[in-house]
């Protein structure tokens, strides 16, 4: 049988589109590293945080290196995600973290679609900068849907170098908080922003 670290060195050998394939099911679960039900600590009010599992951008200094590899963690479907969300009512909405959500984009964008419709809002991390997204939602409806559905996004890669302790919700400086919709920018309004701290967008679609 292969070791771990053959097996690890397998799959990252295999191109990313591939490396999905194994990622989910057909019924559409998402494979979770961990889920916090109430935090104040990943976005503004309390939130229900999904961390997923799978990151192709191995930040150097990543503080969640066990959610890199593309195996692992849990397979949950969004109805189980849902039920477990509407036992905690006081939740503000939830935050797509990881790991790197939008490897896991079609079913997460159910999710938010969901959550949107109980009135909440959605708060997605990701490791990839907006245009990169923008550009791979041409042709990956996942993708367009998990944008769609998101009110703030917090892009870009953790850069050790840049690392940024003081400012809330952001792991280094050249991380940006975009407001993708009158939520986000209900969001935005409720995060103090350092001088110093990261770039903040407002892009309204509505
Ligand atoms: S994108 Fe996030 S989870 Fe992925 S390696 Fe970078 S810091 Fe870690």
């Amino acid at each position: 049988m292969p070791s771990y670290w053959e097996r690890k060195a397998q799959i990252l050998r295999k191109p990313l589109a591939d490396r999905k394939k194994g990622l989910g099911r057909p019924n559409g679960e998402i494979r979770l590293a961990s889920l916090i039900e109430e935090s104040i600590v990943d976005g503004p009010g309390l939130r229900f945080v999904l961390f997923t599992q799978g990151c192709p951008h191995r930040c150097p200094g990543c503080h969640n290196p066990q959610t890199h590899l593309p195996i692992g963690g849990t397979l949950i479907s969004v109805e189980e995600i849902l039920a477990i969300y509407d036992k905690h009512p006081a939740c503000r909405g939830i935050t797509l973290s990881g790991g790197e959500p939008f490897m896991h984009a079609g079913s997460l964008a159910k999710v938010a679609a969901a959550v949107h419709r109980r009135g909440g809002d959605v708060v997605t991390y990701t490791g990839y900068r907006l245009g990169q997204l923008t550009n791979l939602a041409k042709t990956d409806d996942g993708t367009l849907a998990l944008l769609s559905e998101t009110d703030l996004l917090i892009d870009g890669p953790f850069v050790l170098e840049m690392r940024c302790l003081e400012q809330p919700f952001v792991g280094s400086s050249n991380q940006r908080l975009i407001a993708l919709s009158l939520a986000g920018n209900r969001l935005l309004d409720d995060i103090p922003i350092l001088p110093e701290g990261p770039t903040i967008g407002r892009i309204s679609y509505e």
